[in-house]
């Protein structure tokens, strides 16, 4: 099957296109709607078509099986990959106040894809499906429970796609079904989350109502004390702004990524390794919690940017970790191996590439032929 992918941003397309899962071209369209850039999203599509049809991939979008969009937030309708009708971008429209700034750009996508070419079948994987197995006591804030009832303010978690692909793979490796694996993936990259994953579901992850609780990000705070923004706005500091997009690793040292605050590090500068330090304290915080939610964990997984690639932070994070079991063998974690726990360790450590399209094309496959 040729399957389109699409990440329709605010200010940018991203697409892949795959013929039977292999990726056979990709693309990105920036600066929509900007000065200098494509007027908007349907000349971003057509500049997507066009590259698609020079590069020699499809003659036009009439010809593909399918596209499958990554869309951010299916609140608790949707619980899995889903085949677009009206009635489901009626519901995406409806879900805009939870993700105001991704779920419009994410319509208008879908709709434009729609208008070009409307007897393609169209399926939307949303980044919080995964997580809607929570339980009701690891999504639920101590507020009042009016606001969750009437505004739906609860825990979602995101990045679903990423966590369900590694938790899938890592099953893979350990040679166990998946509905029998127990896992704590940890997606590090410039966003990052945590997630639980018992019997093959996710039972708690880190991040919340937004993506921007938990982990220490790039620009975003992870976790903080609640009072923190309330004072912010007395100070008359844009607390929104600050805490998405000059806090993490970037508020703490200026930089946020990771690579360079490593060198910097390396050369004896104090903030970063100090950032450093507090973005690896926090995920040892969540492993602990979730070892302690799971009862018994297969196999921890390390994924995306950072994950992928910083032999270090791994270091950092598993270091004196084996009263829990996990024990990380230095040699294998640098020299970049897929398991890269000791013989001895009860735990297995897995470095695995996580790939979210991918994982969307395959999603769309299977809504198309179950
Ligand atoms: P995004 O969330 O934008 O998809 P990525 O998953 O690509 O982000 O992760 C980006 C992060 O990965 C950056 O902080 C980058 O510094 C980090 N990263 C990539 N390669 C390395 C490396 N070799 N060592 C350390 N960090 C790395």
């Amino acid at each position: 099957m040729k399957i389109l992918v699409l990440n329709s941003g605010s200010s940018s397309l991203k697409y892949k296109l795959y013929d039977n899962h292999e990726k056979v071209a990709e693309g990105v369209v920036e600066r929509i709607g900007e000065e200098g850039g494509v007027k908007d999203h349907r000349e971003a599509l057509e500049r997507a078509e066009r590259a698609l049809v020079d590069a020699g991939a499809i003659d036009s979008f009439a010809m593909l099986d399918a596209v499958g969009h990554r869309v951010v937030h299916g609140g608790e309708r949707f619980i899995e990959p889903t085949r677009i009708d009206a009635d489901v971008i009626e519901a995406i429209r409806e879900l805009i106040p939870l993700a105001p700034l991704h779920n419009p750009a994410n319509l208008v996508g879908i709709e434009m894809m729609a208008d070009k070419a409307p007897d393609l079948p169209q399926v939307a994987v949303f980044d919080t499906a995964f997580h809607q197995t929570m339980p009701r006591k690891a999504y639920l804030y101590a507020i009042p429970i009016e606001l969750y009832e009437e505004y739906g303010v609860r825990r979602y978690g995101f990045h679903g796609t990423s966590h369900g692909y590694v938790a899938r793979k890592a099953a893979e490796k350990l040679g166990k079904p998946l509905n029998e694996t127990n896992l704590i993936t940890l997606h590090l990259g410039n966003g990052a989350s945590v997630c639980a994953v018992k019997r093959g579901k996710s039972i708690d992850t880190s991040m919340g109502f937004t993506p921007l609780a938990g982990l220490v990000m790039g620009t975003r705070c992870g976790d903080i004390d609640p009072e923190i923004p309330i004072l912010m706005e007395k100070k008359g500091i844009d607390a929104d702004t600050v805490l998405n997009k000059e806090s993490g690793l970037k508020g703490l040292c200026g930089e946020n990524d990771v690579r360079l605050i490593q060198e910097h590090a390396a050369m004896g500068d104090e903030k970063s390794k100090t950032a450093l330090e507090v973005y690896v304290h926090r995920i040892r915080h969540y492993i602990g919690a979730y070892v302690a939610e799971l009862g018994y964990v297969d196999a921890i997984v390390f994924t995306a940017g950072v994950g992928e690639h910083s032999a270090l932070i791994r270091q950092m994070v598993c270091e004196g970790l084996e009263p829990l079991g996990i024990a990380l063998d230095t040699q294998r974690n640098l020299q970049g191996d897929e398991d890269i726990a000791a013989d001895r360790s009860p735990v297995r450590i897995f470095v695995l590439p996580t790939d979210e399209e991918l994982e969307i094309a395959l999603q769309t496959e299977t809504v198309l032929n179950p």
